[in-house]
């Protein structure tokens, strides 16, 4: 079955008593047959059939062996990490999401694991990052915030060949886009918050593994140390999950449409996005996600970084606020904002400049965004 009718019915069977929509469990635990004998659940830290519900779908989604549902991107990103044993190395791309930055460098260094990051768009210095003591690679399908596309099954065979593992925060890219575990990837992010639930009224995350060991390994970190989704956020993130194929189809058209219009403007220096014909990985983007780019664009004002700052305080629909994914749509200066937890010297190395400016294309029609962003745009002045 096609993605969109699968999003609607893996995961979501009627239950015994016929529900159309499943029930949500709250209870944090369950009667057990007998001492020592577990049944199908027994402590909703460890499995409830909720969650079960939406990390079926999850797995089906991504094609993965199994799925498993947090509190957030970042406490499944932190299990992810969880893998790396005290004294490994990391090699990770550096158009990276602030927190996941924060963590390599605040947390992850507590163990003695070593990061070294590179422009993951060239699977060459992936390569040559990648020592004895290498046990992950970590890249983003599109960069946050710079908008580069890393070579998927490149990266997967140079991280094959190592024997090292290969990890996607694909939270800009969701599954009806590109499923990273098809073109060579281990183990993949989401974000869920995002385009999964869709609707910015859920907190979630979700891990997605290729093989049933590497799922089972997951799942063991998720539950010793408890970093797990919650009844009504199961439920309310397998609800946005049916309609995100339709969503972000929509999102991408859109985004596409005002990245156009951006790089006609002659208060905008430049635009990143990868459905452009000049962003310069576009051919590697279509490669792999076909004619669907996801809905952020990032682009650099004429000006300053105050210009860029009247630029996101002068919108009136897109709502100025971190996070993306949703059905309204955002802007952000990430210099101050997504990626104010980079040390400056490393935004400038990355090159997140003071005048980029990203935004989150929700699901409001684009002529209103447009004129929106023009009269912003307007309002903010040059240099
Ligand atoms: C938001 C985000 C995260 C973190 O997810 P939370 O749900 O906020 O914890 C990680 N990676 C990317 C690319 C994100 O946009």
């Amino acid at each position: 079955m096609k993605f969109r009718t699968r999003a609607i019915h893996v995961g979501s069977e009627p239950d015994a008593t016929g529900a159309v929509v499943p029930p949500i469990y709250l209870s944090t635990t369950y009667v057990q047959p007998g001492p020592g004998d577990w049944g199908a659940f027994d402590y909703s830290r460890s499995g409830s059939p909720t969650r079960a519900r939406v990390e079926k779908a999850i797995a089906d989604l991504e094609g993965a062996a199994g799925a498993l549902a947090f509190s957030s991107g970042m406490a499944a990103t932190h299990c992810a990490m969880g893998l790396l044993p005290a004294g490994s190395h990391i090699v990770a791309g550096c158009d990276m999401y602030g927190g996941t930055y924060r963590l390599l460098h605040k947390i992850c260094n507590r163990s003695n694991i070593e990061v070294t990051l590179v422009h993951a768009d060239q699977a060459n210095l992936i390569a040559q990052a990648i020592k004895p003591q290498t046990k992950m690679v970590w890249v983003e399908s599109i960069g946050n915030p710079l908008m580069s596309v890393p070579d998927l099954e490149q990266i997967a065979e140079v991280t094959k060949k190592a024997g090292v593992l290969l990890a996607v925060d694909s939270t800009f890219v969701p599954p009806c886009i590109l499923r990273p575990l098809e073109l060579g990837a281990d183990i993949v992010m989401h974000s869920a918050t995002k385009y999964f639930g869709g609707h910015s009224d859920c907190l979630a995350g979700a891990l997605s593994a290729k093989t049933p060991e590497l799922h089972q390994q997951l799942y063991f970190i998720q539950n010793a140390t408890g970093s797990v989704i919650g009844g009504l956020e199961a439920f309310l993130l397998h609800r946005g999950i049916k309609t995100m194929e339709l969503r972000v189809r929509e999102q991408s058209a859109s985004a596409l449409c005002i990245a156009r219009w951006l790089e006609s403007h002659p208060q905008v220096q430049r635009v990143m996005y990868p459905g452009l014909a000049s962003h310069p990985d576009h051919s590697r983007a279509r490669r792999l996600m076909g004619d669907q780019f996801g809905g952020m664009v990032s682009f650099e004002v004429a000006g300053d970084i105050e210009t860029a700052k009247r630029v996101c305080k002068g919108t009136d629909l897109f709502g100025l606020a971190v996070s993306c994914g949703a059905v309204e749509s955002l802007i952000e200066q990430p210099a101050t904002m997504s990626h104010a937890s980079y040390d400056p010297a490393a935004r400038a190395k990355a090159g997140i400049r003071d005048t980029l400016v990203r935004i989150s294309v929700g699901l409001e029609d684009p002529e209103d965004l447009i004129a929106d962003l023009d009269q912003a745009l307007k309002r903010a002045g040059g240099a």
